[in-house]
C-alpha cells in the first residue's frame, strides 16, 4: 500500500487544490501524445479557455499552454516577449510580483520596479508619470490576485494606463482565472497567464497564456529552447501537438474540469461560490477572534490572510499539524512585515466544507490551548 495514501484530505490552499471526483477520474486513461482523440483534447482545452475568457482565436487572441506549474509560464512570457534592447516595469506588492523580478534578474532583462507595501495598491499616478518619463520602458507585468495576501490589483485600470501609453501589459492571473470575471475583450492585457491547478480546478502538470495574436506574433526573444513561448504556439497550431512530453493526464482532467466550470455556470458562478465561501470564512474565523490581514476593501475570494493570534500558546506548526489529522490542510504564511497564515476557498469546495473547516480549528485551538472551551482565543492578560 502506498504510504502516502490517504483519505482525501480538504485542501484549503492556494493550489494544488481539492479537486471532482470526476476530475481525478478522468485521469485513468493512457493516451499517446499523438492520439487523434489527445489532439482533439488539447483543441478543446485552447478553445475552451478562450471561450470562458470570453473572446475565440477568430477575435484574436490566442492560448498557447506550457507544460510545468505556473511560474513556467510566466518565465515563457517574460522570456519570449522582452526584446534585447526592452525594458520591465514591474508592479509589486507581494511575493509573486517579487519573482517576476528574480525572473528578469536572472534572464539579464533589464527591469524597474514600482513597489508598495503588501496591503498597499499601487499607486496609478506615480504610473502614469514613470511611463511617461522613461521612455525606454517597453512593457509593464502586474500580478492580478497577490497570492501572498489574497490582495487584489486593479489590473483593468493598470492596464489601461499602460495601453495608453502603448506599452505591452503582461498579467499573472494564475489565482484569479477562472474564478473572478475576467473578458479578454474589455481586459486590456496582451499577455495574461494562469495554471491549471488553480481557479479552473484541474491538478497541476501545465500552465497556460491567452495572448493577443499581434503581441504573440512578437514574441520571438526566446532566451530558453523549452520555455519559447512562440515555438510552443507555431508548434501547437502546426500538428496539434506539443514539442515535447505533454502532461496528457492532466490535460485529460482539465478538460473535464472545463467542462464542470460551465456546468456550474461558468467564472460568474464560480465566483460567486468563492465569494460564499470567503464570507463564510471570514464570519466563522472573526467570530473565533482571529483578525484579517488586509482590509476589506482590499480582500479577494481567493485566499485570506488571517494574523497569528496573540496567545503564547499559539505555535503555527503545532496548530496546522492538528487541522492536518483532521483532514483539513491551511497554509502558512508569505507576508513579510507581520506573522499571518493563510486559508483558501477555492477549489471543489462548499460551505459547508468551510463550516466544517471552522468547527476543526475550533477543535484544533482548544487542543494548542489557545482557545477556551468556548471556541474563542483566549485573552491573556499580563
Ligand atoms: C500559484 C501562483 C503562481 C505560480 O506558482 P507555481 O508554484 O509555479 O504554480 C504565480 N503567481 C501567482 C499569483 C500564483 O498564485
Amino acid at each position: 500500500m502506498n504510504r502516502c495514501h490517504s483519505h482525501d484530505k480538504l485542501l484549503f490552499t492556494p493550489g494544488p487544490l481539492t479537486t471532482s471526483s470526476t476530475v481525478k477520474q478522468a485521469m485513468l486513461q493512457d493516451l499517446g501524445s499523438r492520439d487523434t482523440g489527445f489532439i482533439q483534447c488539447v483543441q478543446d482545452i485552447r478553445d475552451g479557455l478562450l471561450k470562458v475568457a470570453g473572446t475565440s482565436q477568430a477575435q484574436g487572441y490566442e492560448c498557447v499552454i506550457i507544460q510545468g506549474s505556473g511560474t513556467f509560464a510566466v518565465e515563457s512570457v517574460i522570456s519570449s516577449a522582452l526584446p534585447p534592447e526592452g525594458k520591465l516595469l514591474i508592479l509589486i506588492n507581494g511575493a509573486y510580483g517579487a519573482r517576476i523580478a528574480q525572473i528578469s534578474s536572472i534572464l539579464g532583462i533589464s527591469y524597474c520596479l514600482l513597489e508598495s507595501a503588501e496591503n498597499v495598491l499601487p499607486d496609478l499616478e506615480i504610473l502614469r508619470a514613470t511611463l511617461t518619463e522613461n521612455t525606454d520602458i517597453s512593457h509593464v507585468a502586474a500580478v492580478h490576485c497577490e497570492t501572498t495576501t489574497g490582495l487584489l490589483n486593479p489590473v483593468a485600470e493598470i492596464g489601461r494606463i499602460v495601453k495608453e501609453a502603448g506599452r505591452t501589459f503582461i498579467v499573472d492571473a494564475m489565482s484569479s482565472f477562472g474564478g473572478i470575471p475576467i473578458d479578454m475583450n474589455e481586459f486590456p492585457a496582451d499577455f495574461l497567464i494562469s495554471s491549471a491547478n488553480k481557479c479552473i480546478e484541474g491538478v497541476p502538470g501545465f500552465a497556460f497564456v491567452l495572448a493577443r495574436h499581434e503581441a504573440l506574433q512578437k514574441a520571438r526573444y526566446a532566451r530558453s529552447l523549452s520555455l519559447d513561448l512562440y515555438a510552443q504556439w507555431r508548434g501547437l497550431e502546426e500538428n496539434g501537438q506539443f514539442r515535447f512530453t505533454p502532461p496528457t493526464h492532466a490535460l485529460l482532467a482539465f478538460l473535464q474540469a472545463l467542462s464542470e466550470l460551465q456546468d456550474e455556470g461558468g467564472m460568474p458562478a464560480r465566483h460567486q461560490r468563492y465569494e460564499a465561501n470567503h464570507f463564510e470564512l471570514i464570519a466563522g474565523m472573526t467570530a473565533l477572534g482571529f483578525s484579517c490581514y488586509l482590509p476589506t476593501h482590499l480582500r479577494s475570494p481567493i485566499i485570506t490572510s488571517f494574523r497569528y493570534p496573540d496567545h503564547t500558546c499559539f505555535d503555527f506548526t503545532a496548530f496546522y499539524n492538528r487541522l492536518n489529522e483532521l483532514g483539513h490542510v491551511i497554509y502558512p504564511g508569505k507576508v513579510s512585515s507581520a506573522d499571518c497564515f493563510r486559508i483558501g476557498t477555492i477549489g471543489r469546495i462548499f460551505v459547508a466544507d468551510v463550516l466544517a473547516l471552522i468547527a476543526a480549528i475550533k477543535q484544533a485551538g482548544c487542543d494548542c490551548g489557545f482557545m477556551g472551551d468556548d471556541g474563542i482565543i483566549i485573552q491573556e492578560v499580563n
